[in-house]
């Protein structure tokens, strides 16, 4: 072989090993972006990136700098072999750093003659005792917005080259894109763990001021129920009205305890076999006065045959009444409120028809949500805090049945169904 071709013969060789590394080069590079997007926790994230970053690079440090948005300068995420407290405590300044021009230019920078250049910030050296030699670093960019720096510093045999810039470049895009995720992540996850601690404050608030508004209450009930009995004239009718107000104060306060009891999931139902047409009865008795009141006709249409139900009395009954005082209350005077009770397949089938102020089609399903009412000055209008409907759909699930409403618009009236499941028994299959 001749000298030349010789020559030739190891060139060819040296470009095939290039060739060879660079194709690992990649591989490798593709295994880091499918691990990048796939980290969800921010220091097992930063973690990472340094640690592949010095594997990739061949290099003693790789660093993350993130930029602070409050103190307007760059502060060390995370450094190869470096205590993160220490680095966290070096402020990096944006107008005089290596990774602040990175940063304000946008562009990747490569120095391998770092001794001598002017722009290499020394305080980081000193303080992690690893003098950098060589450096190379470029902007961690998400679309147009670039919040960081990554570096890496001192390669082991040589200098850093044009195609680990290249490297380093892809790598940094894909972790700010992961970092900002995993940043994301965390903050919701933050938010969402204060909020639960809230939700608990309310909740606890809400089950001690019910606990001991209760008492005084029942005093209230008591003595205007024996006042109204005893007192003859007006007397009888102001002791009346205290009673109703006091009554309606109770409902208050039960449908406060009742939603925070569903909502923490902590409800028990206690269930036997009751008939459906009593626990009915026991609320249409109960709303009996507040319909005469306002002057609505309460008209009754029970199935004849009892209908067995295995649910929770009181319960059950809670949910009768908030629909009936509901549809009482949306209700003009000398208008009917329509109740019955009939089977539907295997289920029990309450129903309360009013002609009431009806409700939009677009409102039917989200007057279920807890604290919704149709308009706000129907709230100043008719009172109520948006629960009734909330707890009654809450029970009617709990028992396996379900809750709906119908009506034709505003102006229209309004129904509301309940199903129930009917429990085995010889009467009801038929
Ligand atoms: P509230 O106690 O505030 O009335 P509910 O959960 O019982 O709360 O009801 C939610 C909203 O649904 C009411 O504020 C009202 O806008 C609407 N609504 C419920 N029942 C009727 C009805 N029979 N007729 C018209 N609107 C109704």
């Amino acid at each position: 072989m001749t000298s030349e071709a010789a020559k030739q013969t190891g060139q060819l060789v040296d470009q095939i090993f290039i060739l060879k590394r660079t194709l690992g080069q990649f591989a490798r590079l593709i295994e880091i972006s499918l691990q990048l997007n796939s980290m969800l926790d921010p220091d097992e994230l930063l973690q990472f990136i340094i640690e592949s970053g010095t594997e990739i690079l061949e290099c003693e440090a790789v660093s993350v700098l993130l930029f602070d948005e409050g103190e307007k300068r760059l502060r060390f995420a995370a450094s190869t072999d470096l205590n993160p407290d220490e680095l966290a405590e070096i402020p990096v300044p944006i107008d005089n750093s290596v990774a602040g021009m990175i940063f304000t230019t946008n562009r990747p920078e490569l120095i391998n003659d770092a001794f001598s250049d002017p722009r290499i910030y020394k305080q980081v050296g000193e303080t992690s005792s690893l003098p950098t030699r060589n450096l190379i670093g470029v902007p961690m960019n998400i679309g147009e917005r670039t919040i960081g720096v990554i570096e890496g510093i001192n390669k082991k045999s040589g200098g850093f080259t044009k195609e680990e810039l290249d490297l380093l470049t892809v790598i940094g895009s894909q972790a700010a894109v992961a970092i900002n995720n995993a940043n994301l992540l965390s903050s919701l996850k933050r938010a969402y763990n204060e909020l639960t601690e809230v939700d608990k404050i309310k909740s606890d608030f809400i089950a001690i001021a019910s606990h001991e508004l209760r008492t005084p209450l029942n005093i209230i009930l008591g003595y205007s129920e024996f006042l109204k009995e005893d007192a003859k004239g007006e007397l009888s009718s102001h002791a009346e009205r205290v009673l109703t107000a006091a009554q309606h104060m109770r409902t208050l306060i039960e449908d406060m305890t009742n939603m925070n009891l569903l909502e923490m999931g902590n409800t028990e139902i206690k269930t036997s076999k009751v008939t459906l047409q009593e626990v009915v009865h026991e609320a249409v008795k109960e709303v009996q006065t507040i319909a005469d009141t306002k002057g609505v006709h309460l008209t009754r249409d029970y199935r004849k045959d009892p209908l067995e139900v295995q649910i929770d009395r009181d319960m059950i009954k809670r949910v009768c009444l908030n629909v009936l005082n509901n549809a009482i209350r949306f209700s003009p005077k000398d208008t009917t409120v329509k109740l019955s009770v009939k089977t539907e397949q295997k289920f029990a089938q309450i129903s309360v028809v009013d002609q009431g102020i009806g409700i939009p089609v677009d409102e039917l399903e989200k007057i279920f949500e807890e604290f919704y009412q149709v308009e706000d000055h129907r709230t100043r209008r008719f009172g109520g805090m948006g629960l009734g409907l909330a707890i009654a759909r809450a029970i009617t699930h709990l028992h396996g049945g379900r809750i709906w409403a119908e009506s034709g618009g505003a102006g229209k009236g309004s129904t509301f169904h309940i199903l129930l499941p009917l429990a085995a028994t010889k009467e009801n299959a038929k």
